[in-house]
């Protein structure tokens, strides 16, 4: 038997579990890398970390995992980190976990944040190395236009309730010739997309094309992006700030995920001071 949780949240910074016990519950073999790293960092003892199976109607679930930073002078900044939704980008789900293991020696590093991370958003593709999801659906082309794909309607649900003020989502291409990003045509979104790119651009090359996906592209950065893609509720006032960055699937899958992990931080670096600048308008 295999525990459950549920989770519920308390508005301000403590995070709780509500165990249930549930006799069905399986779950896909991830591959072995993720999986390891996911169970150390189940086992890892920190205050700031929170670790919840979300439940999907098959009996098995999407991992979610919390980590409140400690407190700053800001309200806390809720951000959404989004990785695995293809199931054959195994660095993002890889970095996912070695972000939180980070912050976990370095919480100052999320100073401010609430940082909630779905590593394994598409566990059947992940489970076979598949882009799609078991019944052939690109998970990221499915939402906020009445999906019936339970991961999708699980995290339209959650992206509804938590009202994200940022959403970051990793993703790695076999196309393309290094690192570059979605920014969505956003002011906001490029002045973070950049000095990610930045920060990755220690681990992997950047791609330079101009034209990258099929899409113009300006130093790595694109400002267009496909319809469906994982994003905030379309009425979510004031949209949060949404950035997709990309590795080169071909590359090291570890230097993928480092320089994953060092673009977010960037990203929560950027925003940080952005936020400090807003402040003293
Ligand atoms: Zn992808």
């Amino acid at each position: 038997m295999t525990q459950r949780l549920q989770w519920s949240f308390d508005k301000g910074s403590d995070c709780c579990f509500l165990d249930n016990l549930s006799a069905n519950h399986s779950s896909h073999p991830l591959p072995p890398s993720i999986a390891s790293a996911l169970a150390e960092l189940r086992t890892t003892d920190c205050p700031h970390l929170c670790h919840t199976d979300l439940g999907l109607p098959d009996g098995t679930s999407l991992r979610r995992i919390d980590f409140i930073g400690p407190k700053a002078a800001h309200d806390s900044i809720r951000l959404g980190l989004f990785t695995g939704i293809h199931g054959d980008e195994p660095a993002g789900p890889l970095a996912a976990t070695r972000l939180l293991s980070r912050l976990s020696r370095e919480p100052h590093l999320a100073a401010g944040y609430h940082l909630t991370v779905y590593p394994t958003i598409n566990p059947h593709g992940l489970a076979a190395g598949t882009r799609h999801d078991q019944d052939g659906f690109d998970l990221n082309r499915e939402f906020w236009k009445g999906s019936t794909r339970p991961e999708v309607r699980l995290l339209e649900a959650e992206l509804r309730a938590s009202r994200f003020q940022g959403i970051i989502a990793l993703h790695a291409d076999d196309t393309c010739e290094g690192l570059y990003g979605y920014a969505h045509g956003r002011l906001l979104n490029e002045e973070l997309l950049r000095p990610a790119l930045r920060a990755s651009g220690q681990h992997l090359p950047m791609d330079e094309r101009p034209l990258i996906d099929g899409f113009a592209a300006d130093a790595g950065v694109i400002h267009f992006c496909f319809p469906g893609v994982l994003s905030a509720p379309p009425d979510q006032q004031p949209a949060p700030f949404d950035i997709i960055l990309e590795t080169p699937a071909k590359a090291d899958e570890s230097l993928q995920a480092a320089a994953m992990v060092d673009g977010v931080l960037a990203i929560l670096a950027e925003y940080r001071r952005f936020i400090a600048f807003g402040a003293d308008l």
